[in-house]
């Protein structure tokens, strides 16, 4: 666990204040400051303002995907994956329907919501940018480091995790794992169960690993 903002602000860049302390002399508290400063700005230059990334309302990150916004409390504005590496994608259950899962994410009240929502159809809505860090696991770093697909249905009711449904949801995780360079694996496609310190149970028992991670394997291997 820990995924950190890339970059670190020790190492050669310390060392090369060492040489440059020595050849500029009195100025080297100066120099030294401005270069660990570089380190810094490396990588967090695009917070600075107006060097954010262009956001257009609507605009999707998964081709096929309808837009429908998320609460704008249930989720933290970032700009993954230069701030945070993105590298799971975890699985819930809704226990409830396709419906009910958009009308509580856009409660702000509600103070969760996945980036995705897959219906029993197969139809995918998004409802926060993947480069936002959605609040769907409980837990801050994995939050961080994921992307979050809810899909319509309850734990204990297997017949709702139809084959349309797989075959989406399979599509959608594989294209993430595509645009992220994300290894299509169990150690890095999780359910919510497996979330450290969760108390949720879901994808549960009836949610099929062996036939989503081979659809998700046929999917990305489509994408090349
Ligand atoms: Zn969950």
């Amino acid at each position: 666990m820990g995924s950190k903002p890339k970059g670190t602000g020790d190492g050669a860049g310390g060392r090369r204040v060492g040489r440059r302390a020595v050849l500029i002399g009195g100025a080297a508290a100066a120099v030294g400051t401005v270069a660990l400063a570089r380190d810094e700005l490396g990588r967090l230059w695009w917070r600075l303002p107006g060097m954010e990334k262009k956001r257009v309302e609507g605009e999707l990150d998964h081709k096929g995907a309808e837009w429908t916004s998320a609460a704008r409390a249930n989720w933290r504005r970032a700009d993954r994956p230069d701030d945070y590496t993105i590298d799971r994608v975890v699985i819930h259950v809704v226990q409830g329907s396709y419906a009910s899962a958009l009308k509580v994410f856009k409660d702000p009240s509600h103070g969760a919501a996945a980036h995705y929502v897959v219906r029993k159809d197969g139809h995918v809505a998004q409802m926060i940018r993947e480069l936002d860090v959605a609040f769907h696991a409980g837990n801050r770093d994995m939050n961080e480091r994921s992307i979050g697909i809810e899909h319509e249905g309850f734990v204990d009711r297997p017949q709702d995790f139809t084959a349309a449904m797989y075959e989406g949801s399979a599509r959608l995780t594989a294209d993430i794992c595509a645009r992220y360079g994300i290894p299509v694996d169990r150690e890095h496609i999780i359910g919510h169960v497996e979330v450290e310190g969760t108390d949720h149970t879901d994808p549960g028992p009836h949610w099929d690993w062996d036939r989503y991670m081979a659809l998700v394997r046929k999917a990305r291997a489509k994408l090349g």
